[in-house]
């Protein structure tokens, strides 16, 4: 039976996630639950439509495709009833006003390699690649080894972004097929790593140890969150500067621009208000900086 991954999205021509050009496949689900997430439609695993009720043109549809009548109009106005909503994604491919959007569909390996590999040419001019990310994409280990695996295959390099908060087992599935980890970390205290994601960081510790032994390349991110982690950095630069296989550090400035995602898959935010200054990002940087890490700018 072919192996099959439940996605957010694929993006083409990204240039952070690795080197060069790089295509991301995003999959859904996730361990943790940032404060600060901006991709809110990758926490949870089951399916999720997304409805940006702007951009609804009242064109009436969705009604007539949905199974569950989770879309009805009434009197010419569109009204959506989430709680109804199946997942089927019925609505999403007829929907006018792009107002609809389905995230955790299902696809096979086979059905995403072509996608995947459609902008090979430029992987190989810039020197770019596949990257796999999320929510947490190990979460889906079994997948993200056949894609990586397949990947190779065709001689295409491979990227893994990670929380790191994943069995050992995910990780050594993926390890013989992945040419980077992209690793975030977010605090070393773990009272602060729990008021930050709601879980202990023991297992991303001992995880990116683990990766550093098996001497597999790591790009950490650290993610700048006034107020949550920025007391983190210098114990972040501490662990750091121990690892023998850290080609950068990437400090990665918190915004707030993902609150309208929340209120399109029905959720409440939580996101922090303040976001961190040019003086706060610089500082940090040379905080890692002065302990001998490369930071990547
Ligand atoms: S995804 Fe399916 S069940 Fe959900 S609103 Fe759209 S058509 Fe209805
Ligand atoms: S199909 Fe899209 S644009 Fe048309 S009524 Fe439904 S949500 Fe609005």
């Amino acid at each position: 039976m072919s192996i099959k991954a439940s996605i957010l999205e694929i993006k083409r021509f990204a240039v952070h996630d690795g080197d060069g050009i790089r295509t991301t496949l995003f999959l859904k689900g996730c361990p943790l639950r940032c404060v600060w997430c901006h991709n809110p439609e990758g926490i949870a695993f089951p399916k999720e439509l997304s409805y940006i009720e702007t951009k609804c043109i009242g064109c009436g549809e969705c009604a007539v495709v949905c199974p569950t009548h989770a879309h009805e109009m009434r009197e010419g106005v569109h009204h959506f009833d989430r709680s109804r909503c199946i997942g089927c994604g019925a609505c999403e491919s007829v929907c006018l006003g792009s107002a609809l959007k389905l995230y955790g569909r299902e696809m096979t390996v086979e059905e995403l390699m072509p996608l995947l590999l459609e902008d090979r040419e430029f992987f190989e001019q810039s020197g770019g690649g596949v990257t796999l990310s999320g929510g947490e994409c190990l979460m889906q280990a079994e997948a993200c080894e056949a894609i990586l695996k397949a990947l190779k295959q065709e001689e295409i390099s491979t990227a893994v972004d990670t929380c790191g908060a994943v069995p050992r087992a995910a990780l050594e599935q993926v390890l013989p097929y992945t040419d980077v980890f992209l690793y975030d970390l977010k605090a070393v205290d773990d009272a602060v790593h729990r008021r930050c994601t709601g879980v202990s960081n023991r297992k991303i510790l001992e995880n990116l140890a683990y990766l550093d032994a098996q001497n597999a390349k790591i790009e950490v991110r650290i993610p700048y969150v006034p107020d949550y982690n920025d007391q983190e950095i210098g114990a972040m630069a501490e662990v750091l500067r121990g690892l023998r296989n850290l080609t950068g550090v990437r400090v990665l400035a918190y915004h707030n621009y993902a609150g309208s995602k929340y209120t399109a898959i029905g959720r409440e935010h939580r996101m922090p208000e303040r976001l961190p200054t040019e003086a706060e990002l610089e500082t940090a940087r040379q905080t890692l900086e002065s302990v001998g890490l490369r930071v990547i700018r």
